[in-house]
């Protein structure tokens, strides 16, 4: 059933138990009231927390989890499951205000990824897509974020984790990609840029310093980790 007629059928559910309660409290109007008076107002009680109840399984429940799914959709790229630049902003503005000691990003960029596109086709090149994020969330752990900002770049919010550990984490990655080549693609690399928050920079100035890093990655060849200094 869809929320829609869910929400019809609580108004009707509501409609008929607010005429049964209206019924019962004439009754009681009607007759020695004071007689048996617990019961009935038990009786009414009991009606309404059915009612509730129902309510919240034909209603509330439903709708909460529609909005979940809507909310799911908002954030999260089809493609590769990742949350989306949005998400990604979100989660990194989240952490920035909880003023996480540690904290750290990487962004990744595959590398010639038009000529994959070029070489073996769009479906092909979304494959790989596919394939890097899941290559990437293998190496991830707990508390880490992998986002896909746009096209056929990612990156990684990285909790609890300072400048020398987040170019462990991107290392890690890289390997992770050019290990094994993909049967849609062969070898793919990719070049990483990395960056620790320095605590008190906007979210901005902290992905322009890791984007630089990243540039600094692809001029020097790609296939690599780039860190980014203290902000200067
Ligand atoms: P570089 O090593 O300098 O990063 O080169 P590049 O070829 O990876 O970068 P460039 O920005 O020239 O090309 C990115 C390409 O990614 C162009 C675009 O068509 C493709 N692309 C963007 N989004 C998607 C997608 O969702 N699916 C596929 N298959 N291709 C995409
Ligand atoms: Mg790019
Ligand atoms: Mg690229």
């Amino acid at each position: 059933m869809n929320l829609r007629a869910r929400i019809d059928l609580a108004v009707a559910l509501a409609a008929v138990v607010a005429s049964a309660g209206l019924g019962l409290l004439t009754w009681m109007d009607r007759e020695d009231w004071r007689q048996h008076l617990p019961p009935r107002v038990l009786a009414l009680l009991l009606i309404f927390l059915l009612l509730n109840r129902a309510l919240h399984r034909l209603v509330r429940r439903p709708a909460r989890e529609h909005s979940q799914a809507l909310r799911r959709l908002a954030l999260h790229d089809s493609l590769t499951g990742a949350v989306n630049r949005r998400g990604f902003m979100d989660r990194l503005a989240q952490a920035q205000q909880h003023q996480q000691a540690l904290l750290s990003l990487v962004m990744i960029d595959i590398d010639h990824f038009k000529r994959i596109n070029d070489r073996h086709g769009h479906a092909a090149g979304d494959g790989v897509l596919r394939e890097v994020a899941a290559r990437l969330r293998r190496q991830m752990r707990g508390a880490d974020l992998l986002g896909r900002l746009g096209g056929e770049e990612f990156a990684l919010l990285l909790p609890a984790t300072d400048l020398a550990g987040a170019l462990a984490q991107a290392e890690l990655a890289r390997q992770a990609l050019r290990r094994e080549p993909m049967a849609i693609a062969g070898t793919v690399t990719a070049s990483f840029g990395v960056a620790q928050w320095d605590g008190s920079e906007s979210a901005a100035d902290w992905l322009h310093r890791a984007d630089l890093a990243l540039y600094q990655a692809k001029r020097r060849g790609r296939d690599q980790v780039s860190l980014s200094g203290a902000r200067t």
